[in-house]
């Protein structure tokens, strides 16, 4: 967890250490240096005294003595520094500043365990899945120096370019320093190639060092070092947070030299990652047609837009309100990490190539545009640059590949798969087992899908087909009728839309499989609310106003998730399972006419099935309308009829439900509301609650629950595969896109996961990732 957690350097030293420090080193100057270092850190960490109040001091003492640097200072000086600093500490927490080294420690020691539990590590570890229970331990270690004077220095350095992969050493150091400084961006760090003319040999070590790393650990490293007097000591070393484009990079490179096979290079990258490549990227042309009106370092890459903001706290409460949103800040803190993630992008006026706001950014892999010195702030929330005034809610883009700063919103592009993205995808596929489809509605959906790699449908959600303004309205019309002739008017209205949009879906997916879901809309989505709907909704159908009313009022749920929706509706209104299966079966005869190399099998899915008889009385209409049509066009044409499994009832009768069920797809939304008994659309208010108390660490609606609505999962696939060896097993819940719940799934032995379009290529890595564990398990 990089910068997530506290850290003390320095400790040991009080007035009687220090001046044996002096003495022994004989550099007065670098042990009180030392001594204000270790007095800050330890007030900051320790004693909950910000940093900053003695930054103020040292500020002013620069200011009294006219100079910019901290190297600047005298030994004297840092010895009076020393004094004021412990004067406020004395002022501030009515006590001396511990001088004893073992309470030092101790009390030091307690603070580490403690940051722990500080909320950006608490952040950190949701947005990680790493489990609070893991807990940390604490090493206490001596340490080298860097801010011996000039033949000293610290810095970071990476042994290939966390930002695009490139294998060329990359990092930072400063003389005279530590690491600290570094990161903090207060003095501008040299970069490493400069570190061979300010000390070859050293350089030359270092460089040695590196190759012997990378070699050992398979792997691009994340290095800090010191040098102490000439001499280079490594104080770790650790495989490298990289951008998604880094990553791919490196892991293909790394295979080309011979270092790892092509299972390590898919294991080691993350799939979640490749989430930052999947958005849209700035149109080329619109981009050369823009002006920058300022340019960076390009800290990490991707192409943002949006409103600027000043404080992280802004940025979570400008995204609560739907906005898209750019954080422009003098420098980023640990305790910004929220605010950064919920940002499009980042832009920093200070700080390097290894910033925190750059460090922090690539292993989120948010776009970060860092150490914009041309930017001067004119009031708190108000800054210009390249002659332009900006203000809170102004448009900002940033190019993260470049470093370029623009005004206003400059139009993207839709992402594809192409350099080693492709190559990397390529192998997964040779490795998984899992199948990956997509839940789409639209032909558009759909082809975004295939173009992302999708090998099918798992779920076409039929009632999001009629969200659109003039359709709705016929929807409405069906849900509010009263009696079967109203409803089946509505319903002739329904069928050539959805006729239309099935081929268009089959169209779009050519011969792979599509699994169609018939009507299961939660009625309070689909209600008119708005008068002016009422009103001619009721025009339409000749109804009087305060009639429609009272029947939009009978329809009221209390629990609409629980309510008339699902199979229930065709339960009780046959003609709407009726229509839609004309709808299907015409569309895919439709289709094969025009195709038909393309060998479509319908596959017909059955909602919120709990019981085998209503899935059967279901089923019975599906049969009976599509095998009349299917005799009269004379086609040779099969079609499956199967389920969703997101009652829990279902689950536990699997064996039941199979007799009549061809497959089964989890629907683990309602899977995961119904055996929690939580609302997925009221969870969010509370759940929060509980990460806090530590009683739940992850949303399960997002990650799947695998004690509790896993298990039921699992005793699903073997009751289903009991009764019908060869049943079809899949997940369309939102959990198909999420990597360790794919693994889950893996191991549960289904045979395809159905993920959003954006989620496919995250899938595909995330279900090789789980064939190769378990053969290396093996
Ligand atoms: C589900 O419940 O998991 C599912 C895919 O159906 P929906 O989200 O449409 O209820
Ligand atoms: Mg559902």
């Amino acid at each position: 967890m990089p910068g997530m957690m506290d850290t003390i350097l320095n400790l040991g030293l009080n007035d009687t250490v220090v001046e044996g420090f002096a003495k022994l080193t004989n550099n007065p100057r670098f042990a009180y240096d030392s001594y204000r270092r270790f007095i800050q850190m330890f007030s900051d960490v320790v004693m909950d005294l910000p940093k900053h109040n003695f930054e103020v001091i040292i500020d002013e003492m620069k200011e009294k003595k006219g100079i910019k640097l901290d190297t600047e200072f005298t030994a004297e000086d840092l010895k009076e520094m020393v004094l004021h600093f412990k004067e406020y500490y004395r002022s501030a927490k009515q006590e001396e500043f511990p001088s004893d080294p073992k309470i030092q420690l101790v009390e030091s020691v307690k603070a580490v365990f403690r940051s722990w539990n500080n909320p950006r590590a608490i952040y950190y570890r949701r947005m990680n899945d790493i489990p609070y229970s893991w807990g940390t331990a604490v090493n206490i270690q001596s340490m080298v120096f860097g801010n011996m004077g000039d033949d000293s220095g610290t810095g970071v350095a990476f042994t290939r370019n966390p930002s695009t992969g490139e294998k060329k050493l990359y990092g930072e150091f400063l003389m005279n320093a530590q690491g600290e400084d570094v990161v903090a961006g207060i003095r501008t760090p040299q970069t490493i190639d400069e570190l061979k003319s300010v000390m070859p040999h050293a350089y030359d070590q270092f460089v040695d060092i590196c190759d012997r790393l990378e070699e050992h650990y398979r792997d691009m490293q994340d290095m800090e070092f010191t040098i102490e007097k000439g001499k280079l000591y490594m104080l770790q070393t650790r495989n490298g947070k990289r951008t998604a484009a880094a990553a791919l990079k490196v892991a293909v490179d790394l295979v080309k030299e011979g270092m790892i096979t092509k299972e390590n290079a898919i294991l080691q990258v993350d799939p979640k990652q490749l989430d930052a490549l999947l958005h849209p990227q700035f149109d080329t042309k619109k981009l050369q047609e823009a002006k920058p009106v300022g340019s960076a370092l390009p800290a990490s890459p991707g192409a943002a837009s949006g409103r600027i903001v000043f404080t992280a706290a802004d940025a979570v409460v400008w995204k609560e309100r739907g906005e898209k949103i750019i954080l422009v800040r003098l420098e980023t803190s640990p305790e910004d990490i929220e605010g950064m993630h919920v940002s499009q992008g980042i832009l920093t006026a200070r700080g390097g190539m290894t910033s925190h706001a750059a460090v922090v950014a690539r292993g989120m892999g948010t776009c970060c545009v860092s150490g914009c010195g041309d930017i001067k702030f004119t009031s708190a929330k108000t800054f210009t640059l390249g002659g332009v005034d900006f203000k809170e809610g102004d448009a900002l883009s940033l190019d993260g590949s470049t470093g370029n700063i623009y005004a206003g919103a400059i139009p993207t592009v839709p992402a594809s798969i192409t350099g080693d993205f492709s190559t990397l995808m390529g192998w997964a596929d040779e490795f998984r087992t899992l199948k990956v489809r997509t839940n789409a509605d639209t032909p558009k959906d759909a082809r975004q899908a295939v173009e992302f790699g999708a090998e099918g449908i798992g779920l076409v959600r039929t009632e999001h087909m009629f969200f659109e303004v003039d359709r709705i309205k016929a929807m409405r019309e069906m849900i509010v009728s009263k009696t079967e002739e109203q409803r089946r008017k509505a319903l002739l209205k329904l069928l050539p839309m959805q006729r239309s949009d099935f081929e268009g879906i089959y169209e779009a997916m050519e011969y792979r499989p599509v699994t169609i879901r018939y009507l299961d809309p939660p009625l309070h989505e689909f209600l008119p609310t708005d008068e002016d709907d009422i009103v001619n909704l009721a025009k339409e159908m000749n109804l009087e106003l305060a009639e429609l009313k009272n029947i939009i009022s009978n329809l009221h749920e209390f629990n609409p998730m629980m309510g008339h929706r699902g199979c229930r509706l065709a339960v009780s209104y046959p003609e709407i399972a009726e229509m839609q299966t004309q709808a299907v079966i015409e569309a895919a005869i439709n289709t094969i006419r025009k195709h038909p190399e393309w060998k479509i099998v319908p596959e017909i899915m059955i909602p919120l099935v709990g019981e085998v008889k209503e899935l059967k009385y279901v089923k019975d209409i599906v049969v009976r309308v599509a095998d009349k049509l299917i005799a009269e066009s004379g086609l040779d044409m099969h079609y499956m009829v199967g389920t969703m499994i997101e009652i829990p009832r279902a689950a536990l009768l699997a064996d039941e439900i199979a007799t009549e069920a061809e497959f089964f797809s989890f629907g683990t939304n309602d899977l995961t509301q119904m055996t929690f008994g939580f609302s997925r659309d009221d969870a969010g208010a509370f759940l929060s609650h509980y990460y806090d108390k530590k009683i739940y660490e992850q949303d399960p609606f997002a990650r799947l629950d695998q004690n509790g609505v896993g298990k039921l999962v699992t005793m699903a696939c073997k009751l289903g595969k009991q009764t019908r060896p060869n049943i079809k097993l899949g997940i369309c819940g939102e959990h198909g896109g999420d990597p360790s719940s794919i693994e889950f799934c893996h191991k549960a032995g289904l045979s395809y996961v159905s993920c959003s379009p954006f989620r496919v290529p995250i899938a595909r890595l995330a279900a090789a990732h789980a064939a190769i564990k378990e053969k290396n398990a093996k």
